[in-house]
């Protein structure tokens, strides 16, 4: 369980995240949109740990993790430039995390077989991530993303950069694959269709201020200001 116990975040005398409040469930797809700007990438910045807060405690499992540096918590992250290794294979890549940790080359070869199935990419383990199209690149920063079993997963922007089609591809593939993992995912997206598609929960962020929370349906049937329903109503 996640939980962002009012954090801020001040730049100087600019403040980008005010007492920021929020609970995440266990094994639920929590989605932040927002206009740019807004603070979006800064929250996610604070689980991840590369982001300090101002103020405020962040708590995995009830624990704070503020003082905890980021290799240590536990978490995996996806982010719009996936940045693979270029030299090194498909398959390295995906181990490349528990190469890190130290594990075996049984266990990071067991691991990483098993990743490649979920991201159904067995046949293409030992190319190199430019032999890949950019859907597949994408599947394969997700399953790096996923090989130790982080139990949470980061995602800014993860289809950004693809076009409609494989970002519809790969939507369908996120959800199949956080459900076969059960893992918790923070998910901030600019595109309304997706986060509607793929959260259970979602928030909609403006000025630093998580302005609204609640389940697609909750926001779309009933926002609770202008802003919210503007926001939801402008296609992406
Ligand atoms: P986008 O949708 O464009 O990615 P975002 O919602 O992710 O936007 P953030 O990246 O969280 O927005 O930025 C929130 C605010 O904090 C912006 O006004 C930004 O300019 C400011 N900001 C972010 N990083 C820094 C920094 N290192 N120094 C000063 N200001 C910063
Ligand atoms: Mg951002």
């Amino acid at each position: 369980r996640v939980e962002f116990d009012r954090v801020s975040k001040d730049y100087g005398e600019l403040t980008v995240l005010h007492e920021t409040s929020l609970k995440i469930a266990p094994g639920e797809l929590f989605a932040l949109i927002g206009p740019s700007g807004s603070g979006k990438s800064t929250l996610l910045g604070i689980l991840a740990g590369f982001v300090p807060p101002t103020y405020g405690a962040v708590r995995i499992d009830g624990t704070n993790i503020v003082a905890v540096p980021p290799y240590r918590r536990n978490i995996g992250m996806v982010f719009q430039n996936y940045a693979l290794f270029p030299h090194i294979s498909v398959a390295e890549n995906i181990g490349f995390p528990l190469k890190m940790r130290g594990c075996g080359k049984a266990e990071i070869g067991e691991r990483v077989k098993k990743a490649l199935a979920m991201v159904r990419l067995e046949a293409l383990g030992e190319r190199r991530p430019a032999q890949l199209s950019g859907g597949q690149q994408q599947r394969v920063a997700l399953a790096r993303a996923a090989v130790y079993d982080p139990g949470l997963l980061l995602m800014d922007e993860p289809l950004g950069a693809l076009d409609k089609n494989l970002r519809e591809e790969m939507q369908d593939e996120i959800k199949r694959f956080q459900r076969a993992f059960g893992a918790t995912v923070l998910y901030v997206t600019h595109d309304q269709q997706e986060a509607a598609f793929l959260a259970d929960r979602l928030a909609v962020m403006r000025g630093g201020m998580l302005e609204q929370i609640g389940t697609p349906r909750q926001l779309y049937e009933m926002p609770c200001t202008h802003f919210v329903a503007s926001f939801l109503g402008e296609a992406s």
